[in-house]
């Protein structure tokens, strides 16, 4: 799970890190009461989405000489007159894609007067089963512009979760920032702040960049993106609390409600299998035989009759679908009660492309014959091969 850059910094301030001051906004009304609680003269408004490059970022709706996302106002008016512009508006940056993102709340926050930028990430890293932080001199720039031209200045610190962040660890990032005196000492402290949040909040990925040294001295988190593991967000309801459905895929967010791992692809079939390792193997098998899966979704092992339809509904309800191969394996649930859902569900969500449906496991006999006495023009399959086979021939036989 994403959150917001100004919902990630509130978190890290608590770890005692240095942000600037600032305060969210959803309306002009509000970025302008936040503009006033700040010292000025200079604001920074930033469009809050869950993507970064927002700086560099284009607003579809404004002329191509627009301001991007990230904007320095010299004056309450100028915060009045860029929040106006930015909200309701699409921004596309380098990784909203070309769609982009509308932008509903905005982050209002003292300009800080900047000496240097530098960049600092942690994730879990799962070859060395660390905690990896990665550091470089190179901050306010596309740190995968900068691994692939200049890859010395990159330096990755891991850390050993079973030992804890030690001293030499904060010694290592400032020597790798190249920073001496106070700011040395700044960023060890820093770096062991970081690591506490990180590990506290079961976080997945926390990247700041950039992270500035200002002319009068000090290191703060000027930006930052952080993301959780998903697995673990039981065990943080406050951290649950910030997720905005707003910026995540709508179908998504429906195939969250019915506990279905779905993710979304830019294939034409869809899929619905159950167990992620045979999902794995249906999206290879679609590809093999040529085309491309629209989604990975995992009903899970007790597939239910309700699951199925909303699984059903989620896969319809992407124009791009052309097909749909169900590979179901009936171990905990039974073949034909899986079969009498897919009937169902496919009368209920009336049907519009070709259906492909491999069963296997308990009771598939009496599952294949309730498919094939359905009335309904379900192809059934007799293995994973014939299945990928038949959805394809179906849909370029439709096409
Ligand atoms: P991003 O474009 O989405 O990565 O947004 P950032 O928050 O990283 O802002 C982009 C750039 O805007 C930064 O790298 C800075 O150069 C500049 N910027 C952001 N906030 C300030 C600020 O308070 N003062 C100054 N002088 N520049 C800022
Ligand atoms: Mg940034």
């Amino acid at each position: 799970m994403n959150i917001h850059e100004y919902q990630a910094k509130e978190l890290l301030a608590k770890y005692g890190i240095g942000i600037p001051t600032g305060h969210a906004a959803q309306t002009v009304e509000e970025a302008v009461a936040g503009a006033e609680k700040l010292p000025g003269p200079l604001y920074v408004v930033k469009a809050q989405i869950h993507a970064g490059g927002r700086g560099k970022g284009k607003f579809t709706e404004l002329g191509a000489d627009a301001k991007g996302g990230v904007r320095l106002a010299k004056s309450i008016d100028d915060v009045r007159k860029d929040a106006g512009e930015m909200l309701g508006n699409t921004l596309v940056t380098i990784q909203t894609g070309d769609a982009g993102k509308q932008v509903n709340r905005l982050y209002v926050t003292d300009g800080v007067d900047i000496e240097a930028e530098y960049y600092l990430s942690m994730l879990v890293d799962r070859k060395s089963g660390r905690v990896a932080m990665i550091v470089s001199t190179e901050g306010g720039m596309d740190i995968e512009t900068v691994a692939h031209d200049t890859p010395e200045r990159i330096t990755t610190i891991t850390i050993d979760p079973a030992q804890g962040f030690q001293p030499h660890h904060g010694r290592a990032v400032a020597f790798a920032l190249k920073l001496t005196g106070d700011l040395n000492k700044q960023a060890a402290k820093l770096a062991s702040q970081l690591y506490t949040a990180f590990m506290d909040l079961d976080c997945a990925m926390l990247e700041i960049n950039p992270l500035v040294e200002t002319k009068d001295g000090k290191l703060l988190v000027l930006d930052t993106k952080m993301s959780f593991d998903s697995n673990a967000l039981y065990r943080h309801p406050d951290v649950e609390k910030l997720r905005d459905e707003t910026e995540e895929d709508p179908m998504e967010v429906e195939a969250s409600k019915y506990d279905l791992a779905y993710i979304k692809l830019d294939g034409d079939i869809g899929c619905m299998v159950n167990g992620a390792g045979l999902a794995m193997a249906t999206m290879d098998i679609i590809k093999l035989n040529g085309m491309f899966p629209a989604n990975f979704l995992d009903v899970g092992g007790g597939a239910s009759k309700e699951k199925v339809t909303a699984a059903f509904k989620i896969i319809l309800s992407d124009p791009a679908v052309k097909g749909i191969l169900v590979n179901i394996f009936g171990g905990i649930m039974k073949c034909d009660i899986i079969a009498e859902g897919i009937v169902a569900a496919a009368k209920e969500v009336n049907l519009s492309v070709p259906l492909v449906v491999r069963l296997e496991g308990t009771n598939v006999a009496e599952g294949k014959a309730i498919l094939a006495n359905s009335g309904l023009p379900i192809v059934s399959a007799d293995n994973l091969g014939d299945a990928a086979e038949k959805i394809v021939a179906q849909v370029k036989q439709a096409a």
